[in-house]
């Protein structure tokens, strides 16, 4: 039962995919075009942070 917390990440993936002209972009016919979207992108990773639990090490790349 830790998958329908919704936490601040979540709300703010949430937020962000239903709010933003870019992660909503569509072609004609309907289709998400998936557009990069760098604001988008980074909530997302603060949201997968999120499953993987609060003790999960800070990344600082390679
Ligand atoms: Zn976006």
């Amino acid at each position: 039962m830790n998958t329908t917390i919704a936490t601040p990440e979540y709300v703010a993936l949430l937020e962000h995919g239903t709010t933003c002209p870019t992660c909503m972009a569509m072609d004609k016919d309907g289709k998400n075009l998936g557009l990069p979207c760098e604001p988008g992108d980074r909530i997302y990773q603060a949201y997968r942070q999120t499953l993987r639990g609060p003790a999960a090490p800070p990344q600082t790349g390679a």
